[in-house]
């Protein structure tokens, strides 16, 4: 969005400033030159001044996530762009009910794409919506000639009677198929003129446009999906505009972590029918960016309880089973009394959670505090206690549990970052509840506890498997085994389950 031209410094004495969202500022005015007018930084940074003046517990939150780098931060312009965007896609669907009055039953469209605000790629929301435009069985030229072609290409003094190998009305037949075979390729006014195409020329001219027509959508998904590290992308931005719309949060503040996988805000809780919102709320927003999720297919792929759902979907829809399965998990979690926080809703890849902190203020994580012995000790009993819930009562492996994704807040430990957590019975779930011992261990004994277990001391405590090897090796290999054991245990009750045509399915919450 542009920023409003401000007034010569001739016409008015006072430097221009920018408005202040947070209410008016106390007016002192310096006075300053005409080339620090001009001055885009001084602008930003007067604002900036004015805004920590009048907001000053927001210091600190990168709000450039929220509304993209190089861009006003104020919360004023993120609802202008969300409002844009809603007009925007409004104006596209009125424009869409104009071209289908216009063109009624017409096999032959006009097509006012080129008039669109959104690019159709962005309406979709899965790739699967790329229909093959090769498919001839609709081929509105085949058996009939059709009646809105122009009549003068067709009619020839002496040539009434003609073959499909006549090249002349072939020519002119694949003019007119051209026209159609994609609505936005421009062809000009071809049609008017008795222009005859090749059948060779018509194929490649076919195969042009549909290259177009996927190079376009691709450059226009690097533009708009990819949240990038600052920014949202526009349809994340819409459906959090949608949610301050519909009261479910009150407003969105800003940014308290941009990691690799999800972007997370703060924000404070409006109301819903049939839920009370807090009044503090996270935000998790899962990067739609494909890269860095490759590495963790692993984790959702084996996942039984998404395995059949896996193979089907296309990215964008896999990077929402992650959002998903957090909110799973954390459910899971909250049934049993684990310090967690409590999911209010999800939307696509963005899920609202209650904020563990106060006053904007996020809880330190636990690698980040200073804790007194005693405090410690009882952070690690805690951690303990929680592991062992997990295994036990939620059947669940955190699979990245470390300092990182333990907060301290109020006296005790809260556990977060759920979206990768698998059940033990996962393929690879021993080994991941033994990488998390490690950390948690290895964490603990660091930190002075001198009651923490060693990593396989505490794998047995958790997992109660009893494996007895003294070394890590060995360990790792028994691991691997009772894996092993239990993935055909699994394949042959799959099995089973299948010709007895039961049709029981583990329970999901
Ligand atoms: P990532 O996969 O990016 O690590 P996390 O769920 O760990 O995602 O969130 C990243 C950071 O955001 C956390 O380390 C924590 O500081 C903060 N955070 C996430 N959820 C909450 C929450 N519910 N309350 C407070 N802070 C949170
Ligand atoms: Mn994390």
């Amino acid at each position: 969005m542009e920023q409003v031209a401000p007034p010569g410094p001739a016409a008015d004495p006072q430097p221009w400033k920018p408005k202040c969202p947070w209410g008016a500022p106390p007016s002192t005015v310096t006075p300053c030159s005409l080339s620090d007018v001009m001055s885009e930084e001084l602008v930003k940074e007067l604002q900036q001044q004015e805004e920590n003046k009048a907001f000053p517990h927001l210091i600190g939150i990168d709000t450039t996530a929220l509304v993209g780098e190089g861009t006003e931060t104020s919360s004023d312009l993120l609802l202008a762009q969300m409002l844009q965007m809603e007009f925007d896609r409004e104006y596209d669907a009125q424009l869409l009910r104009e071209e289908n009055k216009l063109n009624g039953d017409s096999k032959v469209s006009i097509s006012f794409e080129n008039f669109r605000m959104v690019h159709p790629f962005e309406d979709s929301d899965s790739s699967e919506d790329e229909v093959d435009w090769q498919d001839t069985r609709h081929d509105p030229y085949g058996p009939d000639k059709p009646s809105t072609n122009p009549k003068r290409g067709f009619v020839r003094k002496g040539k009434e009677i003609t073959t499909k190998h006549d090249e002349v009305t072939c020519g002119r037949r694949n003019t007119a198929r051209m026209e159609n075979f994609v609505p936005e390729f421009q062809v000009g006014d071809g049609i008017g003129m008795d222009l005859k195409l090749s059948n060779r020329v018509f194929n490649e001219l076919k195969q042009h446009s549909y290259s177009e027509r996927r190079r376009s959508a691709k450059i226009h998904e690097k533009k708009e999906h990819s949240t990038s590290d600052q920014a949202v992308d526009s349809n994340t931005r819409l459906l959090l505009f949608k949610m301050v719309n519909a009261g479910i949060l009150e407003n969105i503040n800003g940014c308290i972590s941009t990691g690799k996988e999800s972007v997370v805000f703060h924000a404070n809780g409006g109301s819903m029918d049939d839920k009370i919102v807090p009044r503090e709320c996270a935000i998790k927003v899962f990067k739609t960016t494909l890269n860095e999720f490759r590495n963790r297919d692993k984790y959702i792929k084996d996942d039984y309880r998404f395995k059949d759902r896996f193979s089907k979907l296309n990215p964008r829809r896999i990077i929402r089973m992650w959002a998903e399965k957090e909110m799973h998990n954390l459910a899971r979690m909250q049934k049993v009394g684990i310090l967690c926080p409590e999911v209010v809703v999800l939307k696509k890849h963005i899920l609202v959670m209650s904020f563990i902190g106060q006053d904007q203020v996020p809880a330190p994580k636990l690698k980040d505090v200073k804790l007194s012995t005693e405090d410690m000790k009882q952070a690690y009993y805690q951690v303990l206690h929680m592991m062992q819930q997990l295994y036990n009562e939620c059947q669940l492996v955190h699979a990245d549990l470390s300092a990182y994704n333990l907060l301290w807040y109020m006296g005790k430990v809260w556990l977060i970052d759920v979206s990768q957590s698998v059940e033990p019975t996962h393929p690879h779930g021993l080994e991941f509840l033994f990488r998390d011992c490690r950390n948690v261990s290895q964490f603990f004994q660091k930190s002075g506890v001198a009651d923490a277990m060693s990593e396989r001391e505490l794998f047995n405590a958790v997992s109660g498997l009893g494996i007895t090897a003294d070394n890590e090796v060995d360990f790792i290999a028994e691991i691997e085994a009772l894996e092993k054991i239990n993935e055909d245990h699994v394949q042959r009750r799959g099995k089973r389950v299948a010709i007895a045509n039961d049709d029981e399915h583990p329970t999901d919450d």
